[in-house]
């Protein structure tokens, strides 16, 4: 066994193959599948995933490994399958599949040292190497004559470990922490000296007075909405004092997490649980979608059923969408399950994310919680897959490889022979309608744990409130139940519904838009820096005093952005507090969180936010939800645009009243009689999926039929015109009578960063070739790809039509 099949980090077409290399002497015993290796490769030295080892080539002249980057496999066997599976699924490159499935720490190198995990003696020629220190540079065994083998096996055995430097800004965390400086009675004294008015200072001297223990300079500030002038003030007077201590990556405090146990089950839940228990204890595959109102327990269903596959010792993955990876869904894992829990999404720093990979790969943890990546957390022994409000489109990578985590949760699930759950209140039409015909088990939650009602759901015309001359944003209805909801001490959260709106920037003279000039699409307007940005692509410039077209100075703002909101909240109810969540607000890390927290604690009586507001939270004193704009959705060009507004609404619903206060709902609508606004009023589910899959049949759409959508991209228009044209052509000599195949259409955005889109879809019932055809097409134009800086583009599962 002495030649390695090696796919390269290479990212063309022609080279997506393995590539045959030879596996020096020093690598020959250590050398396994699913270790990531250093090639030649013309001139360049590169990257590989090895993928095979076999005993010779076909080939006369085969380069040797350079070197080798892991010592332990990065993929898994079964992961080396998935990723080809991946890539032939979702046509893409092997290569791209097998990145996207590890932490983006493996996707470069990164120097690594070898740290000793004992003081036991190591093997003699170990001891030599470290030569009494605790930490060495991979470097230095490299130059050793030690054998690879040798340091496998301690790795293996855990007497060392191996550790990549990711950059030490990352790496190592430094926190400031804060304790009294003097004796408690000495404080005391100081606080009758300080000025009364001194409030801030005399606060927290008395917080020190009562915990004279070290605390965080941030959880101070935390606890007493206080700041760094307050501190520093203390730290002069010599009251205080402070130092820096290194803050290990773990995201999350164990302790902050209170031991949770197993409830008594509700009769429903014990019926959608005992099926996917008998999959487990049969190791038998299958797919579950648990349909169930918010607050029915469908995650309590999650935990018994995780509790059961680590009995028998086996793992779990749970998916959940990235904004519902709040610190309360996190708090139900880990309060149950404790360190057994790795959590992985997108606000982790890189080394903070390669450090929850590890405890899997090292087993340390049995449990994953996770955004849509965690589906390939390197588990061996899965017991159940477990997806969270499946409906969410994040589940699907919109960048190659194009995939979506359900199907790939599916092959897993098929490999490992264990079930897959999928829940929602909401399902995709596509899941509803499986599980309708036996595809999926159906499981109903109807009634939610604590047998409160569904809060009620107002629908408010705001056609009529613009004929009574309201020409706010909030209706008279909705403005006196927040009045009210506020007088009771009770809070509200509001949405925006802002996909599809934006604050542009028009002249009231001569109705010019201001648009971006390398896409086609309105300028955003930020107040904060009094830019106007591109969404699309980074432009941005000031925004002007005048209108460019008429040089009159009428150019203002318009649209509802969250900003916008917030200042009419302002004017309209002065004494209310609010908080506003969006993009902007929540961009620093943790930013987040404290806004969450800070509502929790009543800090603010509204919560005003877009789509990230709707999901998972749950707090007790929020009585009033008020949706601003219903349809600012349904007019998008998606057939799942009702869908998306659907599912919103009753998310967003589910948000009141979800514990002893009753909760009310006030929808806000122009198109008040719309089906999807107002059977979510009356949570009406199974009325909207008749009703929705109707629509669907007569206009040809998912889940009726399967999409595909080829998306062309060039500076000339003509040109991207001339191949979505010959792309049509070619596709409809292959494609079978029933397949139809529409283009050239201009994307619905014609134009992003001065390159014209153009797309062909592919609807179809049938058509199992189809990645054939489509691969061979476009190998076609592999020429003009490469010179002339054509991008095509295929998703053989579109979600985003843009
Ligand atoms: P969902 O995930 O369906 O929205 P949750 O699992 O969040 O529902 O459950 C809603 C609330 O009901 C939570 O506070 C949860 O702790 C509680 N709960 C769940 N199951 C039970 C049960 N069997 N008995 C009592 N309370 C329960
Ligand atoms: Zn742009
Ligand atoms: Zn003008």
């Amino acid at each position: 066994m002495s030649i390695a099949k090696v796919i390269v980090d290479v990212q063309a077409k022609t080279i997506n193959q393995t590539f045959d290399y030879l596996i020096p002497e020093r690598f020959q015993d250590i050398l396994s599948e699913g270790m990531r290796v250093v090639v030649p490769f013309g001139p360049r030295k590169i990257t590989g995933f090895v993928v095979g080892i076999k005993d010779s080539s076909d080939f006369d002249k085969v380069k040797p490994i350079i070197e080798v980057l892991d010592i332990q496999p990065v993929l898994t066997k079964e992961l080396l399958k998935l990723g080809k599976w991946v890539a032939e699924d979702t046509l893409t490159l092997y290569i791209n599949a097998y990145q996207a499935m590890l932490p983006q720490v493996l996707k470069s190198q990164y120097k690594k040292e070898i740290v000793r995990n004992t003081l036991e003696p190591l093997s003699p020629e170990l001891e030599d190497l470290f030569a009494g220190r605790d930490v060495i540079g991979f470097e230095e065994f490299e130059q050793s004559i030690i054998p690879y083998s040798k340091l496998q096996k301690a790795l293996q055995n855990s007497i060392i470990s191996i550790n990549y430097l990711v950059k030490s800004k990352i790496t190592k965390k430094f926190v400031t922490i804060l304790e009294p400086n003097k004796e408690s009675y000495l404080l005391e004294e100081a606080l009758m000296d300080l000025s009364p008015n001194a409030k801030k200072q005399r606060q927290v001297l008395s917080f020190f007075i009562r915990n004279p223990d070290p605390i965080e300079q941030t959880k101070l500030f935390t606890i007493l909405n206080s700041n760094r002038t307050v501190v520093k003030a203390l730290l002069e007077k010599k009251l205080l004092k402070e130092y820096k201590k290194e803050e290990y990556r773990n995201p999350y405090d164990e302790n902050a997490f209170e031991k949770t146990l197993p409830l008594t089950l509700t009769a429903q839940q014990e019926e959608a649980l005992n099926p996917i228990k008998e999959k487990i204890n049969q190791s038998k595959h299958d797919v579950f979608l648990v349909h169930g109102v918010t607050g029915s327990g469908k995650t309590e269903i999650y935990l018994q059923a995780i509790q059961e596959v680590l009995e028998q010792g086996k793992e779990a993955i749970v998916l959940v969408p990235e904004i519902a990876l709040t610190p309360q869904m996190v708090k139900r894992f880990k309060g149950r399950f404790g360190d057994k829990v790795a959590v992985m999404h997108s606000a982790l720093s890189s080394g903070e994310k390669y450090d929850e990979w590890r405890k899997i790969q090292m087993k340390k943890v049995q449990v994953v919680v996770g955004a849509r990546s965690a589906i390939f957390a390197p588990f061996e022994n899965l017991g159940i897959i477990i997806i969270d409000e499946e409906h969410e489109t994040t589940y699907k990578q919109e960048d190659q490889p194009r995939y979506h985590a359900r199907d790939v949760a599916i092959k897993r699930g098929q490999y490992h022979n264990c079930p897959v759950v999928l829940g929602s209140a909401t399902p995709t039409l596509e899941s509803f309608a499986r599980a309708k015909k036996g595809v999926y088990k159906l499981a109903t939650l109807d009634k939610r744990t604590n047998e409160k009602e569904m809060p009620e759901v107002e629908i408010v015309d705001m056609r009529e409130e613009l004929h009574n001359g309201n020409r706010s944003m909030f209706s008279t209805r909705l403005k006196e139940s927040m009045e009210s909801a506020i007088a009771r001490g009770e809070q509200i959260v509001l949405l925006l519904n802002r996909r599809g709106y934006s604050t542009f920037v028009m002249c009231r003279e001569c109705g010019h838009v201001k648009q971006c000039p390398h896409c086609d699409i309105a300028l955003t307007y930020h107040k904060r820096s009094n830019q106007l940005k591109c969404h699309y692509c980074s432009y941005e410039e000031h925004m002007p005093r005048q209108c460019p077209e008429c040089s009159s100075d009428s150019i203002r703002y318009f649209g509802t952005g969250t900003q916008r909101v917030e200042e009419s909240l302002n004017e309209l109810m002065p004494h209310a507090r609010v908080i506003r969540m969006d993009v902007d607000t929540t961009r620093k890390k943790g930013s987040h969180e404290k806004l969450l927290t800070s509502f929790a604690k009543r800090e603010a009586d509204i919560l005003l936010g877009t789509q990230m507001i709707a999901k998972g939270l749950d707090f007790a004193n929020v009585t009033l939800v008020g949706v601003l704009t219903a349809d600012s959705m349904l007019h998008l060009p998606d057939f799942r645009s009702s869908e998306k507004t659907f599912q919103l609404l009753t998310q967003v619903s589910g948000r009141a009243g979800r514990h002893e206060l009753p909760g009310h709902v006030i929808v806000q609508s122009y198109t008040p009689d719309h089906y999807s606004i107002q059977l979510a009023s009356h949570y009406d589910y199974n009325q909207f999926f008749l009703r929705e899959m109707q629509i669907r049949k007569t206009f040809r759409y998912p889940p009726y039929v399967y999409l595909s959508l080829v998306t062309v991209s060039h500076p000339n228009h003509v040109k991207v015109v001339q191949i979505t044209q010959r792309i049509v052509q070619l596709l409809l000599k292959v494609v079978g009578e029933d397949t139809v195949v529409l283009g050239p259409t201009p994307s619905p955005i014609a134009r992003m960063k001065d390159r014209y889109r153009y797309q062909c879809m592919i609807k179809y019932k049938n058509e199992p070739n189809l990645r054939k055809y489509l691969k061979k097409i476009i190998d076609q134009f592999a020429e003009e790809v490469r010179k002339e800086d054509l991008l095509i583009t295929i998703d053989m599962q579109p979600y985003h039509l843009m």
